[in-house]
Parts: structure tokens; sequence; C-alpha cells
């Protein structure tokens, strides 16, 4: 049985003092939650604060980036170590904002999901196609190379602890969520491909989210399908009571 991970990405809003209140929210608000694994990821400026409020809650804490090395001179980059030592446990990797603004390609996500991996932090790791290439019908083909890129070289007890999230490009913050049929038909061919580099039994414990405008009232859909563990959320992550009823769906 896969336990269904929903994880709000904050990207660069909220305020310090903004992401508390928030944290304060969720808390009160999904204080008895059962059978979900939630997850925020506030900004780096909010991270530690945010661990603070959420300590002994089953609220997880996740990072947006995080740099491939252990230290060294990489002028405004964050180590993984530095993340763990504050209690961060997850980290978005190789988000579509990422590839596109600062040009992280699967290579890149590839190393910084090793760097993760190796102090065991758990990388959610993105992949997704453009419009222009859903309208190519290259989509599978994409999602294919994405697949073999970021899992290059990883070993089956290293993919035990990677989420992947499936996040079409054209979906994100447009309001155009993808259908649960588009979706899921997209979600079972990672599986699958998962399952051709992997076992059986490791491909089908592979947690795979959704993501890309996820709302309360579409949320449900989606979950119902077979291959959809999970949603990536972004708008919506940022108002405790529209996260709070994603989670609960
Ligand atoms: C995201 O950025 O990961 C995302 C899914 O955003 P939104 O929910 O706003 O589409």
């Amino acid at each position: 049985m896969r336990k269904p991970i929903i994880a709000g990405n904050w990207k660069m809003n909220k305020s310090v003092a903004e992401s508390i209140s928030l944290a304060k929210e969720l808390k009160e608000n999904l204080r008895n939650v059962e059978g979900r694994e939630v997850v925020v990821c506030p900004p780096f400026t909010s991270l530690f604060p945010v661990a603070e409020e959420l300590r002994g809650t089953k609220i997880t804490l996740g990072a947006q980036n995080l740099f491939a090395a252990e230290s060294g001179a990489y002028t405004g980059e964050i180590s993984p170590s530095m993340l763990k030592e504050i209690g961060v446990l997850y980290c978005i990797i190789g988000h579509s904002e990422r590839r596109r603004y600062f040009k992280e390609d699967n290579s890149l996500v590839n190393q910084k999901a090793k760097f993760a991996l190796n102090l065991e932090m758990k990388p959610i790791i993105c992949i997704g196609e453009t419009l222009e290439q859903r309208e190519k019908n290259l989509t599978f083909s994409v999602i294919k190379q994405q697949i073999s890129g970021v899992l290059d070289g990883l070993s089956t007890s290293e993919l035990a602890n990677i989420v992947i999230a499936y996040e079409p490009i054209w979906a994100i913050g447009t309001g155009k969520t993808a259908t649960p049929e588009q979706a899921e038909e997209v979600h079972s061919f990672i599986r699958k491909e998962v399952f051709a580099l992997y076992e059986e039994e490791m491909a089908s414990s592979l947690r795979i989210q959704y993501g890309g405008s996820v709302k309360p009232g579409n949320v449900a859909s989606l979950m119902q399908k077979e291959d959809i563990d999970g949603a990536l959320v972004g708008g919506a992550a940022l108002s405790a009571d529209s996260f709070s009823k994603i989670v609960q769906y």
C-alpha cells in the first residue's frame, strides 16, 4: 500500500512572519489527519522558523532546492547537510521553474538527488512535458528520457526513498489541470518505465505525485486513479484553508 503524500511548494512566497502563521494554521487544521504524509516546502529563509513551529507534529519539512556539494565556494547555494541540520527531510529537485530559469537538466537533477540520498534526505524529483511537446505527441518520449536521466545510477534501495512528481508544465500555475485520465495515463507509463529499470516490487511501491493546478475541487478525482499517489501543490498551498482541504480530500 502506498501512503498518499501531499506536498505544498510555497515557492518564493511568504515572509518569515507569514510562514509561521501559515504553519500554525496548518498545525491546527491537520492535527487529526491520518493516513497521509504531509510536507510543506517554504522558502529557505523560513525553513528554520517553520521547523520550530512544526516540531512534534506530523507535518514534515521540505526544501525547494539544494546544491550538489557538501560545502565550499558556491556563493548563494545551500548544501544538503545544512538542510538536514535544521530538520529538512524532503527536497523538491528539478522543478520545471528551476529547469526553465536556472537551466537545470536531468543530469544535474540526478546529481542533486544522489547528494540528497547520501544524507538520507528524500528527493521529490519533478518531471513533465511542455505544451508544445504534448501537442507534438512527444509526452511519452520526453518522460522516458527524463526518467532514465534523473534515476541514472540510483540503486534499488535509493529508489525506495524517492518520490516522483509528474508535473505537466502546461498545467502549472495556469489553472489548467490535466484530467485524471490524462494524468493516470502518464503515471502508469512512469511506473512501467521504472519497472523496466528496477524490480516490479520497487516500481509498485514508488510514490508518484501529480502536480499542476491541484485545488480542493479536483484533488479527489485525481487521487482516485490507481497510479496517482499524491499531489505537489503550488498556488493552493499558500492558504491554510485550501491546502488543508486538499490534504483531507
Ligand atoms: C508547482 O509549482 O509545483 C505547482 C504544481 O503549482 P500550481 O499548483 O500552482 O499549479
